[in-house]
């Protein structure tokens, strides 16, 4: 059953809360943990500027016991989350860029894609995972409703400035034919009306055609407690039995799945009409490795209760450090730092600046919800602070060895899943 009240905050200048699973209706959700109320990821005030009030919202994880979705509790406006002076742009690390290379790799082979065949990509950015299509031979068109649209245009990635919908389907099939693949990387947990999208993504597939989506994994989340990208844009946490729930209500079946390594632990899904491709062995060996009903709620608490002993242990790490006179900075200032600093209760007392890479738009402007200032990082090598906190730490394999390499001689630590000193 589609839920009766559909959360929609787009338009309202607001937040809605979620009443019902927003995939399957069922009510009441349970709620698995409190991260306390958090301002939006992306609110930073310039460096200096006198504190004024500022909206904050609750930040809550529920999980439904019928469908196993685990949702955010609260819908927020995305002209809150996403203000137009704070474009993002493809993450540039070499791990996405790797992954969207993988992801052409294999799905043109796994299908067989031709020049004939239409590659469709919702939320598509810049064009980055596009440019594959484009290089591997397939035809390319990107949907992007923000600005970066125009980059994506200008690289020569042919891309429409409008929000996804079944009349933008209906659109593109006029024009360009109905897509042998639609690719949804990043983008599908975000979206408020989740039923209306996997409507349009079945109007605009062939017969034949495939949808791919990329989400962060629930249970990657779980087992590295990655709490921090729990944020207000991201609506819904997916594990293959929850997404498997929603594609199935479509008459879509999950017939590949494997776990990729982006954002600290993500799963690519290939889906089509039932019956059309062979279901792969994949699908029931992920399947049968995730908990659900009462293995999933017992997991769920064991996350709640690791997540508040992993606060306690870093602020037990940085009182030690302190007593010593430390100085401790942190490096980079990806959303997720927004939901760990907040939530730890980490603040310009404690920390006394977050370094960025020269050109990054968040310099001159403080983490979200304190005064801790974003700067460039090259005071990191000339101040030489004692300690500095890897906020990105899921790829700290790739920023630590460069953040030597480039002189830093104190200690770096990572704050998750358990503090340490690399
Ligand atoms: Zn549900």
């Amino acid at each position: 059953m589609r839920p009766s009240k559909v959360a929609r905050a787009a338009g309202s200048g607001a937040s809605v809360p979620i009443e019902c699973c927003q995939v399957c209706g069922h009510a009441p959700l349970d709620v698995v943990l409190s991260l306390g109320y958090m301002p939006p990821v992306n609110q930073m005030v310039p460096i200096g500027q006198v504190p004024h009030q500022l909206p904050w919202f609750p930040t809550t994880l529920l999980h439904c016991r019928h469908c196993e979705l685990v949702q955010l509790g609260l819908a927020v406006d995305p002209t809150i989350i996403f203000p137009p002076e704070y474009p993002y742009t493809s993450g540039t690390t070499r791990l996405l860029r790797d992954n969207f290379t993988d992801l052409q790799r294999e799905s043109a082979s796994m299908l067989g894609l031709s020049d004939k065949d239409l590659v469709v990509d919702i939320g598509s950015n810049d064009g980055t995972l596009l440019s594959n299509f484009q290089s591997g031979g397939q035809r390319v068109l990107g949907i992007e409703p923000t600005d970066v649209s125009d980059i994506a245009n200008q690289r020569g990635i042919p891309t429409m400035k409008r929000y996804f919908g079944v009349e933008v389907a209906r659109e593109v099939k006029r024009e360009f034919g109905a897509a042998s693949v639609v690719t949804a990387a990043n983008c599908f947990a975000h979206i408020e009306d989740v039923h209306a999208i996997v409507d349009a993504i079945v109007e605009l597939i062939k017969p034949d055609g495939v949808f791919i989506s990329e989400s962060h994994y629930l249970i990657s989340l779980l087992d590295t407690l990655q709490y921090d990208t729990i944020y207000h844009e991201h609506l819904r946490y997916y594990s293959l039995t929850s997404l498997k729930h929603l594609l199935e209500m479509h008459d879509l079946e999950i017939f590949h799945a494997r776990p990729i390594p982006s954002h600290g632990g993500s799963i690519r899904v290939y889906a089509a009409r039932r019956g059309v491709h062979a279901v792969q062995d994949s699908v029931r060996r992920i399947l049968a490795a995730e908990p659900r009903g009462d293995s999933m709620i017992k997991r769920l608490d064991r996350f709640r209760n690791d997540v508040i002993l992993s606060k306690l242990r870093l602020l037990s790490m940085l009182r030690d450090l302190k007593e010593k006179g430390a100085h401790v900075v942190g490096i980079s200032a990806p959303s997720r730092a927004s939901t760990l600093v907040n939530y730890v209760g980490l603040d310009e007392g404690l920390i006394d600046y977050v370094c960025e890479i020269a050109g990054s738009l968040k310099i001159g402007k403080c983490m979200p919800g304190t005064q801790i200032p974003v700067i460039e990082e090259s005071r990191l090598y000339s101040d030489q602070p004692d300690c500095a906190i890897i906020f990105s730490w899921h790829i700290a394999d790739e920023l630590a060895p460069k953040i030597k390499a480039k002189g830093f001689r104190g200690k770096l630590i990572t704050p998750l899943p358990v503090p340490r000193v690399l």
